[in-house]
């Protein structure tokens, strides 16, 4: 606080920092690992701020694994003393929201996989069971309702069908049914050099599965593979940024209400989030979520019921402006902000010159270009 912020750390002044805070809250995915490979001396870090007395968490907005098996993909990777107590994702976080401060009296329909299933079965938050193969036949007007839903939570869910949407939106017209989305993240990078030439082809099939426009829709995903098709009068191309992704989603809906001759839609490399998700709900079900991953504060509320953090004594160090640095700052957090990940120093700059005053809670405190600069700080 106080200072403009962006300040770039080196040697002297990261120890210094981290000698004034007690808790080093490290977001994941981008900050201690890009997909399979931990990032380089990120173990190490993560060892010796332990072997200094200092606590650590982890905060990661990935709902697709449970906590146990966080615990393994950090054993996997060469982080040999963490413990499920210290991992707090957006899985875990929904449920413990749901069972402890909605203190949810009756079942969840989910859209999600297999890690917020877990989680919310460790909590004992009852769910409905999983659409199979033989529901995929059935039309949304007979769709079979559960009387008992009181809530649905919305994450990361590579089996999105529109029955799901078409669900959900039955169950959000109950004003009393809670509408929980796991993480607001729009996009998250691809790993391994994979090439995915359209990736918005692919998500618009896949929205689109058993639904009356999949005939359409289908024509002009391959139409946009070809190049042209009589149908298509316009062409709009997003690109990989927050507010597009948004929009594409939305253009989707627009697509399957069976508007269809305007555009077509390219979203350029990157996975689908969570994000994308809820905002087709939310625009199907006029709604809003009510989100419990970064940058919202429950994740922190979360911690600090069980470990009783003092904000002013605990940093966030993340690589997405506006989760992570945005968490750390709705906390009164430290943040720091590491380029090995999915923002730049160029963009933190920006929201820092930004006239807008809603920007400046993405502004990190510090930059530094990887966690395995923290290093050289704890060895000396
Ligand atoms: N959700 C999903 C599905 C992801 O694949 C990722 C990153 O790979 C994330 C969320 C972001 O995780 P984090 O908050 O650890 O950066
Ligand atoms: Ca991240």
């Amino acid at each position: 606080g106080g200072s403009r912020g962006c300040v770039t750390l080196r040697g002297a002044q990261i120890r210094d920092l981290l000698d004034a805070k007690h808790n080093v809250l490290f977001d994941c995915d981008g900050v201690i690992w890009n997909g399979e490979a931990a990032v380089p001396g990120a173990p190490e870090v993560v060892s010796l701020l332990k072997q200094r007395g200092k606590r650590v968490f982890f905060v990661t907005n990935n709902c697709t694994r449970p906590r146990d098996n966080y615990v393994q993909k950090f054993a996997r990777l060469g982080f040999t003393d963490v413990a499920e107590e210290e991992i707090f994702s957006s899985a875990y976080c929904s449920a413990a929201y749901l069972r402890d401060v909605a203190r949810l009296r009756g079942k969840v329909y989910v859209i999600g996989g297999g890690g917020v299933r877990k989680e919310l079965e460790d909590a004992g938050v009852p769910t409905v069971e999983e659409e199979t193969e033989r529901d995929r036949g059935v039309s949304i007007t007979d769709c079979p309702l559960d009387p008992e839903v009181k809530a649905v939570l919305v994450g990361y869910d590579e089996g999105f069908t529109f029955m799901k949407l078409a669900k959900a939106c039955c169950y959000l017209q109950d004003t009393e049914c809670l509408f929980l989305a796991t993480d607001p993240d729009p996009w998250h990078p691809l790993r391994g050099g994979r090439v995915t030439p359209d990736h918005g082809g692919l998500l618009m099939l896949t929205l689109v599965e058993g639904s009356p426009g999949c005939q359409q829709v289908t024509q002009l995903v391959y139409l946009q593979q070809s190049g042209r098709h009589p149908l298509l009068t316009r062409t709009k191309t997003f690109q990989n940024t927050m507010q597009d992704q948004f929009e594409g989603m939305i253009y989707f809906i627009t697509l399957l209400k069976g508007v269809l001759l305007e555009l077509t839609v390219q979203v350029h490399s990157g996975s689908q989030g969570s994000g994308s998700l809820t905002a087709a709900l939310e625009t199907a079900s006029s709604r809003k979520a009510t989100v419990i991953g970064k940058p919202g504060r429950f994740m922190f509320d979360c911690i600090s019921s069980q470990f009783g953090l003092d904000p002013a004594r605990s940093l966030m160090v993340g690589d997405r402006l506006e989760t992570d640095v945005c968490f750390g700052s709705t906390c009164d957090l430290a943040t720091v902000l590491t380029l090995t990940g999915v923002s730049t120093q160029e963009e933190a700059l920006r929201y820092r010159d930004s006239p807008e005053p809603e920007h400046h809670s993405c502004v990190p405190d510090f930059i530094v270009e990887s966690v395995g600069d923290f290093l050289q700080a704890l060895e000396e």
